[in-house]
């Protein structure tokens, strides 16, 4: 008998397909269907997907988030007031900074807001289909791309864009290049129960030792989530000559066992995954005449908090208008990757360099103790860390950090988003 299958084939054509659901991919679609356009998204992964995640929306992310109409559904689920850190004898309350980007923040599990996000690209009009993996990328004679294969299906385009992930196996089809000289993490999450799930601040420890004492460059978190959990991960930076030397999982599981008092944890951390994060726009070939990477594929990432929900959310938007800007026949090889340089150039070579700095293993145990001993010094380090400084901010912090980050680009080694 012949099988069934439930699930929808892809057209024959669209006018844009996106690879990827992920944040990037669903809010690349939403502001291309809001604004006419014909969008079909594929994702490989049967959804609701999870993806290996600290699960935390920062002020900047709700930004987008209000921006795509859930911020309310987020803020609901848990509204979050700023950070407690602790490490090197001191416990710091900070909350986010006031500003452009608003005072609060939430956490929403991805296989939750991924699905959420999802739905929303569907309202606005996408064909989003799961359990499609795209296989093949196929060009014509210009360069530009035509079609993509998915097993046994071809899919014709006018616009391809790929969501595709810190992986981006399709991007690597097209020639985009990720370049681990400059500085990336590793990062493990987990979920546990807790009875602070509700907490409404972010736990961060910025002293984080492992088994044998020592001090890693990175950070251990709690992100309360407000449905019994939290997501507690830690992350570590590196670089292609400095690779972390530890073992994440193992890490994570010493963090939660340093944290378990404090965060009232019931039970052992489940569902531990790990994952590499590319930063700071350390890739190159992300853009060809009809197709541009975003979100991880783009190493949409800061280097200094390890988020890039708000960034895959943000190149979604940013990317839309550009599409829509350059109309049919449009040409995006260099307009993309100088889009993103405009926007995040001189935030991620800043953040670049000073997470480098963190690499370096005596760096963090001298600058670690004089950071936390001021509360104006960790409220400034957040909101710079958190890249919420703005164009119109005219504060000392502000032009120091502005100032910091066009020396920082012009003096950079690995131009970001090269074209
Ligand atoms: C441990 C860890 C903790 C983190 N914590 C945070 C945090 O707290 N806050 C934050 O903002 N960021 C955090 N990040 C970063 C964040 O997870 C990513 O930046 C974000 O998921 C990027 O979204 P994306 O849409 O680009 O990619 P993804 O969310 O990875 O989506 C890519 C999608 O592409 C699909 N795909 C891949 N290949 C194909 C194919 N060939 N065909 C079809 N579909 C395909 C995949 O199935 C996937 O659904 C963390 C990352 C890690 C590893």
């Amino acid at each position: 008998m012949e099988r069934m299958d439930p699930r929808p084939r892809p057209p024959a054509s669209t006018d844009v397909l996106v690879v990827g659901c992920g944040p990037a991919g669903s809010a690349t679609a939403t502001w291309l269907a809001r604004a006419g356009r014909e969008v079909t998204v594929l994702d490989a992964a049967a959804f609701p997907r999870d993806k290996t995640c600290g699960d935390g929306l920062t002020p900047r992310a709700m930004g987008e988030v209000d921006r795509l109409g859930l911020g309310g559904w987020a803020r609901d689920r848990i509204t979050i007031r700023g950070l407690e850190l602790r490490g090197f004898g001191h416990e710091r309350r900070v909350p986010w900074p006031d500003g452009d980007h608003g005072g609060v923040a939430s956490a929403v599990r991805r296989t939750v807001f991924d699905d959420r996000m999802r739905a929303v690209a569907v309202d606005a009009g996408s064909t989003v289909l799961d359990g499609v993996r795209v296989t093949g990328v196929e060009k014509g004679d210009d360069g530009e791309v035509v079609a993509v294969r998915a097993g046994g299906d071809r899919i014709a385009c006018q616009t391809l864009v790929l969501a595709d992930g810190v992986r981006s196996p399709v991007g690597r089809m097209l020639g985009r290049t990720w370049h681990r000289d400059t500085v990336y993490a590793v990062a493990a999450r987990s979920y546990v129960r807790s009875a602070r799930h509700d907490h409404p601040w972010i736990g961060s420890d910025l002293e984080l030792r492992d088994e044998a004492g020592t001090i890693q460059p990175g950070y251990g978190w709690v992100f309360p989530l407000g449905d019994g959990e939290v997501n507690l991960g830690v992350g570590a930076l590196a670089t292609a000559t400095r690779p972390a030397n530890v073992a994440v999982k193992d890490l994570l599981r010493h963090y939660a066992r340093n944290v378990r008092g404090s965060w009232a944890l019931e039970g052992d951390p489940h569902a531990v995954t790990s994952a590499l994060l590319p930063m700071g726009g350390a890739v190159s070939g992300l853009a060809g005449r009809n197709w541009a990477a975003v979100g991880d594929a783009a190493a949409c990432v800061n280097p200094l908090n390890g988020e890039g929900i708000d960034y895959a959310l943000e190149g979604g938007r940013l990317l839309a208008d550009l599409v829509v800007a350059e109309g049919p026949g449009g040409e995006l090889t260099r307009a993309w990757p100088e889009m993103l340089r405009r926007n995040y150039g001189e935030a991620f070579a800043i953040a670049r360099d000073a997470a480098r700095l963190l690499t370096y293993p005596r760096f963090l145990p001298l600058a670690g103790p004089v950071g936390m001993r001021s509360q104006t010094l960790m409220s400034a380090a957040v909101r710079c860390m958190s890249n919420t400084v703005s164009e119109s901010d005219r504060d000392l912090v502000a032009r120091a950090w502005r100032t910091a980050g066009s020396v920082a680009r012009r003096l950079d080694r690995r131009p970001l988003f090269a074209d």
